[in-house]
């Protein structure tokens, strides 16, 4: 979690490199989806544009086509997700039913004066979407990054205007960082961190923090893989168990309903007809 413009995608990609899972951009998904030209692209960039955020139900449904793709199925980064407490819940709900829970919510702080001089400082070249900043990266040959190649345009994203940034970070703030923040807190899995100042040194408080978080080094791709092999084969075994227990009842309960049955029929077949009473006999005879 983090404002627009907090880093929270560059650090991502350390995790992604450390970790080697997938990171899962809901802001990239919807960028791409414009660029295809689809229904929800062209919906969605009106929406960004402004400064708002795209329907739950969308997002919620957008996240759990991703989710369940095989190169997520031992982790994943998630930035951007959740914005909202409902996408948060549904979040909550997903993960229990892919049994993934989440290891840790990061939380990139940044100062709205240092946000906003950030963003509208930011240009992305349209064909390398190599990105510059006009106050401490520009590019070196501007309006191009690469002289006299016209297509190398450096722009501004039509949502970094100094307006839509801002109508952006108080988005962020009300629907976002506060109610979002509030329902992770409770759960111990947040963490917060100091995102200003040098990129490698906010990388470093991430890796720090989340080992310090979780009160060991975090564990590396190939360890927590094996981690949750090992723990898919417990629950395999366990299910195994049960069914076998299920069985072995149910062949117990016919082995015993069979020789009940079989009891009866020997008392049936052994016992003698009762006899008339004498009384009975002589009068018959008679
Ligand atoms: P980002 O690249 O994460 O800053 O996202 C860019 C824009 O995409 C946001 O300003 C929103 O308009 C939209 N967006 C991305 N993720 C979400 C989300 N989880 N919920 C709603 N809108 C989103």
């Amino acid at each position: 979690m983090g404002a627009p413009g907090s880093g929270k995608g560059t650090q991502a990609q350390h995790l992604v490199s450390r970790y080697g899972i997938p990171h899962v951009s809901t802001g990239d998904i919807l960028r791409k989806e414009q660029q295809l030209g689809t229904a929800l692209g062209l919906r969605a960039k009106q929406i960004m544009e402004s400064g708002g955020y795209v329907d739950d139900a969308t997002m919620i449904e957008m996240i759990r086509n991703r989710l369940l793709q095989p190169d997520a199925a031992n982790g994943f980064v998630l930035d951007g997700f959740p914005r909202t407490v409902a996408q948060a819940e549904a979040l909550a709900k997903l993960l229990a039913e892919i049994e993934s829970p989440l290891d840790a919510v990061l939380l990139f702080e940044v100062n709205t004066e240092q946000l906003v001089k950030r963003l509208s400082g930011r240009r992305v070249c349209e064909f390398c979407k190599k990105v510059f900043n006009v106050h401490t990266s520009p590019p070196s040959v501007p309006p191009e990054c690469v002289d006299g190649r016209a297509e190398h345009q450096v722009i501004q994203r039509a949502d970094d205007s100094e307006e839509t940034v801002r109508a952006r970070l108080v988005k962020y703030e009300e629907a976002t960082r506060r109610p979002v923040s509030g329902f992770y807190s409770y759960t111990g899995l947040m963490r917060t961190v100091d995102a200003e100042g040098d990129i490698n040194a906010v990388t470093q408080r991430m890796f720090d923090t989340l080992a310090a978080g979780s009160g060991k080094k975090a564990a590396p791709a190939k360890k927590k893989r094996a981690a949750v092999r090992r723990a898919k084969v417990r629950k395999a075994v366990k299910k195994v168990r049960r069914v076998i227990r299920k069985l072995a009842k149910k062949v117990a309960a016919k082995r015993s309903g069979a020789v009940k049955a079989r009891k009866a029929k020997r008392k049936s077949v052994r016992k003698p007809a009762r006899r008339a009473p004498a009384r009975a006999r002589r009068k018959s005879k008679r």
